[in-house]
């Protein structure tokens, strides 16, 4: 989608500090960090928010989540962490393309 921040970053028309991509999605450090690791992992096709999910998306979102899974081992969050997607203005979603939140490395606040 044009204009769309998240959409140019998986095309790599935008830099990132890219973890991982495949066909269907992309992890890339969030450049302003909540927590000692954070990253998102996004659908390369471009999804408003999760209030736009549909059944047939299913396994799409399995799969995001089998990466969220790989990616938090790699990075070593075996003590746990947290995954986050703000949908709308009341949660604060900036960015208008879905996008998974991981947060660890540390004790997060409750
Ligand atoms: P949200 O507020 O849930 O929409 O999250 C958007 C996230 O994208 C924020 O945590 C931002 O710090 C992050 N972000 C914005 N621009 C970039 C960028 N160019 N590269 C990586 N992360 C970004
Ligand atoms: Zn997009």
């Amino acid at each position: 989608m044009e204009d769309c921040l998240f959409c140019k970053i998986a095309a790599g028309d935008i830099p990132s500090k890219k973890l991982y991509e495949d066909e269907q999605v992309v992890a890339f450090y969030d450049i302003a960090p909540q927590a000692k690791v954070h990253f998102l992992v996004i659908p390369k096709r471009h999804i408003p928010s999760a209030a736009a999910l549909t059944e047939e998306d299913g396994a799409l979102l399995g799969h995001v989540f089998a990466v969220i899974a790989k990616l938090a081992r790699e990075q070593g969050l075996d003590n746990g962490y947290r995954v986050i997607s703000n949908v709308g203005e009341d949660a604060g979603q900036t960015v208008k393309h879905l996008h998974f939140h991981v947060l660890g490395g540390e004790k997060l606040p409750v």
